[in-house]
């Protein structure tokens, strides 16, 4: 007789009552456009800008439609033009190199390595081909950050980070998405706030905030950005950027307003479920834990294992086992892209040059996401499972 898990990996935790309140209110107001706003009112959106530039330290802040978009903007306003190179991580989702492609640009994949962040050697090797890098910090793991911008630095290329998966990571103390020009995330319904869609662009540089903004569709009522430049910054931008509307509306930032002062203590709660389930999958044979960097200050909303060396038909058995008993395992070896789990090769619109050593780890790569709706006992049973199963399946095909 063997346990099964019944709960459920994609459930999400309501919104915060004050975060229904605050929607109601918007919602009765009528005021839903965030330049709609009475006389004295600060709208929704621009507290939320506001909130999270100083959350994260950073000096301006854009709240807009998706993650997606923000990428999509930071690009051009780093200055990004259709047939440009970018580089990028070969282990990251489709809306990454889709931000890319967006503008017309074209994604240059740079490897990952075994503890499934940036291989910044692989960078170095490339970094002549290309002015830009968009650095997702993939699944909420930091690559060396220091060296990284040092590679960076050195060779005169402006990064943008994709902090989807790390709102509220830090490396070395500094909060991702402050490391480069650009910080970008992502409130889509299972990132770290949840608006259903939104995104949040952060920068320090008065001229690409300006551009964003202009971008991303101001009407000229920039003024109105308290958490943005001085209208001074968009003088001549305001004629040469055109009107791409994403703009967040003041529904989403009200339900996301609350969401961010709760943010830290969400982040704890997702790190006791990932240590509870990393500490569950350690040292079962045939299985590696990703081992994290004393620098990095994780949000364990995801947790990883590798399958080094697993033939494809064991990997599925594996799945399908764990599936069977509720657990939801995804695997990034697929040669098909399924769910999420799609990889550099699934990207066919890009021409890429196979990657022997990031194909191995890619191989390898079992995702299972952490969701807050998890109890520490549900952690528990699920860890049983994984490693009732590794050990049948691994027993017969070593
Ligand atoms: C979700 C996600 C994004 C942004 O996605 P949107 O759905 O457009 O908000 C960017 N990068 C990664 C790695 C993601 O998972």
């Amino acid at each position: 007789m063997s346990d099964v898990f019944r709960g459920s990996f994609t459930q999400q935790e309501p919104i915060p009552e004050a975060g229904i309140e605050a929607a109601v209110a918007v919602m009765r107001s009528g005021r839903l456009h965030r330049y709609n706003t009475a006389p004295g009112e600060i709208a929704q959106t621009v507290l939320l800008e506001q909130e999270f530039a100083a959350s994260v330290g950073a000096t301006y802040c854009l709240a807009v439609a998706s993650g997606g978009y923000a990428m999509a903007t930071a690009l051009r306003a780093v200055g990004v033009k259709a047939g440009d190179r970018v580089l990028t991580n070969a282990f990251t989702l489709a809306p990454v190199p889709g931000a890319i492609a967006a503008v017309g640009a074209v994604p240059v994949f740079v490897g990952v390595t075994p503890l499934l962040v940036l291989d910044l050697e692989d960078l170095a090797a490339k970094a002549d081909q290309s002015s830009v890098l968009l650095l997702s910090h993939m699944r909420g793991h930091l690559c060396d950050m220091d060296r990284l911008m040092e590679i960076c630095d050195a060779a005169g290329i402006t990064v943008i980070e994709d902090c989807a998966h790390t709102m509220g990571a830090a490396w070395n103390g500094k909060p991702s998405g402050t490391w480069g020009t650009v910080g970008c995330y992502s409130c889509q319904t299972y990132k770290h706030m949840n608006a259903g869609e939104g995104g949040l662009l952060v920068t320090d540089d008065a001229q690409v905030a300006a551009r964003a903004i202009m971008y991303s569709g101001s009407y000229m009522l920039y003024e109105s950005h308290l958490a943005g430049p001085p209208k001074e910054a968009f003088e001549t931008i305001r004629y040469e950027t055109p009107n791409i509307s994403g703009r967040m509306d003041n529904l989403r930032a009200a339900i996301l307003r609350p969401q961010l002062a709760d943010l830290a203590t969400q982040c704890a709660r997702w790190n006791e479920r990932y240590f509870a389930l990393e500490a569950g999958i350690r040292d079962v044979p045939g299985l590696t834990v990703i081992e994290r960097p004393v620098q990095e200050t994780i949000v364990g909303s995801s947790i990883q294992f590798l399958l080094n060396g697993w033939e494809a038909a064991a990997v599925l058995d594996l799945l399908g086992r764990c599936k069977a008993r509720g657990v939801e395992l995804k695997w990034f070896g697929n040669a098909e892209p399924v769910g999420f789990t799609s990889r550099y090769d699934s990207w066919r619109y890009v021409d890429a040059p196979a990657m022997p050593d990031s194909d191995n780890v890619l191989a390898g790569i079992v995702d299972m996401r952490v969701s807050l709706t998890l109890s520490l006992e549900d952690c528990t049973l699920i860890t049983r499972i994984i490693r009732e199963e590794v050990g049948r399946v691994w027993q017969f095909s070593a």
